[in-house]
């Protein structure tokens, strides 16, 4: 299977090269070139997370082998990565509503799934193409992904990492996570911005073609551990697919009985990879994209109209405090049957003027299967409390935007179908705001975060996650904090180029 960029002007590559690449030279995100056809779902293995994976990476990584594959999810899930044995289960607040908890990796969110198994593909595709220079993950994080990549690359051979978070945009447990970094090839700085300023500096230096030449006779290749890299989205299509399969096991579905998905959405690519299970056969009814109060997702699947020009607000799920999200993209290319060109003109209106809209025609076509709202931070507290009063069932700030934005689409729709929440983060990693909600009010002065995490437990009768626990003690190994505009030069610093 060969990739192309949704921009049309880059040449197709192999998977290999797609994972390497990161992002397309052209600037637009690598997809399959062919359209993704359904496939046989009854026939996908049932038995483990871990074959499950193995039969949806092969169809698309065909220029890997049968070994290859099976050795990076090998790698990936294991009981080392993983603190479950389902690496993703489900758990019932009702017979019809059920949470996928996706945070039982090494960094407490759901970004650990691909993170976990990226290294290993990439360090394979480097292999298989020969590729001498070393590889440079260069990061942009809201939170969650940079922990997670850190971890996943950390002295990983012929790699290094180097991520940046936006100086006020995570929360201080997130911080801390980064901050606290060990590993011999690894670099974290802050930005002094927001993530969106982030992403953006981190989207330039990639499209700075003199930059890339520099680092390249320098020894040294980009590329990206955000999800705008393909290898980043693939893995996320597996547990779409064992959730539907957990449903059926469960009894709670028929097979081919349609689910909704909810999904707490930031840079759309962990509901773009419920997209991409769907066009694979599995049967989806509806992809409910929940924002917080940064709600441009919202607004754009209501009506067509994608404005990012608005302050972006710090909310209490940062992780989605994001106004320009990536991976629609995709989605964009997909919806016009593939059309290049519509998609590079929406995306340079967009860098251009902070804003595009799409025709009546692929507006429809995105309504058919996707719907959308927000919770705010009330909401989002309320509903934390309310989850867990009724179901002693604790959920973190992000997912419970998920469960809100559900309550509201069952009030508003006559739809029974049985859903799963994506939830995408141990309520642990943020455990201020889930105290505070649990609590019903404004916390004691002048507890620290970790304070926070051991009162939570003691509170709910559940356990700090062992990897936080120890923070404590960590010392402080990334003191770094840089302008906006000083990225490029942070980068050639590091490097010693
Ligand atoms: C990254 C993240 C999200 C948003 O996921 P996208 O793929 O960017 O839409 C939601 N919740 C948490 C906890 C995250 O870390």
């Amino acid at each position: 299977m060969y990739y192309q960029s949704t921009r049309g002007q880059a040449e197709h590559v192999q998977s290999t090269e797609a994972i390497i690449q990161g992002i397309a030279p052209d600037g637009g995100l690598y997809v399959p070139v062919s359209e993704i056809a359904p496939l046989a779902v009854a026939e996908l293995p049932t038995d483990s997370y871990q074959n499950l994976a193995k039969a949806i990476l092969k169809i698309f990584l065909t220029d890997f082998n049968d070994t290859e594959i099976e050795e990076a999810v090998t790698a990936a899930y294991n009981s080392r990565c993983f603190d479950h044995v389902q690496i993703t289960p489900l758990k019932f607040l009702s017979k019809e509503l059920a949470v996928m908890e996706l945070w039982h990796g090494p960094t407490y969110a759901f970004k650990d799934i691909a993170l976990q198994i990226l290294p290993h593909l990439l360090t394979k595709a480097m292999e298989k193409r020969g590729e001498k220079s070393e590889v440079v993950i260069l990061t942009a994080t809201s939170g969650d992904t940079g922990k997670s990549a850190l971890e996943g690359f950390r002295d990983v051979e012929g790699i290094r990492i180097i991520v940046f978070f936006p100086h006020n945009g995570v929360s201080e447990i997130q911080k801390l996570q980064m901050v606290t970094q060990e590993g011999g090839n690894v670099s974290v700085a802050a930005v002094e911005g927001n993530f969106d300023d982030t992403q953006n500096g981190v989207k330039e230096i990639f499209s700075n073609r003199s930059l890339s030449q520099k680092l390249l006779h320098a020894g040294y290749q980009l590329s990206s551990a955000n999800s705008i890299n393909w290898g980043r989205l693939l893995p996320q299509i597996v547990y779409y697919f064992k959730a539907y399969q957990d449903l059926i096991d469960k009894k709670v579905i028929r097979r081919k009985q349609k689910i909704n998905f909810v999904v707490p959405t930031g840079n759309f690519g962990n509901i773009l990879a419920g997209y991409y299970a769907f066009k694979l056969g599995l049967p989806v009814n509806r992809l409910i994209c929940a924002s917080n109060s940064n709600n441009v997702l919202t607004d754009f699947i209501n009506n067509g109209l994608y404005n990012s020009s608005r302050e972006l607000k710090q909310t209490l799920s940062p992780s989605m405090d994001i106004l320009i999200s990536s991976n629609l993209e995709r989605l964009l290319f997909e919806l016009t049957d593939r059309n290049s060109q519509k998609t590079k003109v929406w995306m340079e209106e967009l860098k251009s003027r902070g804003k595009y809209t799409v025709g009546k025609g692929t507006l429809k076509r995105l309504q058919e299967l996707f719907w959308a709202d927000s919770a705010d931070d009330r909401e989002t507290l309320e509903t934390i409390a309310s989850v867990f009063r009724n179901y002693q069932y604790l959920v973190d700030t992000h997912t419970a935007v998920g469960l809100k934005v559900w309550e509201k689409y069952r009030s508003r729709s006559e739809d029974t179908s049985p859903t799963v929440i994506l939830s995408t983060a141990s309520p642990y990693k943020f455990a201020g705001s889930v105290l505070q909600a649990i609590n019903g009010g404004p916390l004691e002065k002048d507890l620290t975060e970790l304070e926070m995490l051991n009162q939570l437990a003691r509170q709910t009768g559940t356990a700090v996650p062992i990897n936080l626990a120890d923070l404590e003690g960590k010392e402080i190994r990334h003191r770094a904090r840089i302008p906006r505009d000083k990225m490029d030069s942070h980068l050639l610093g590091v490097l010693s180029v």
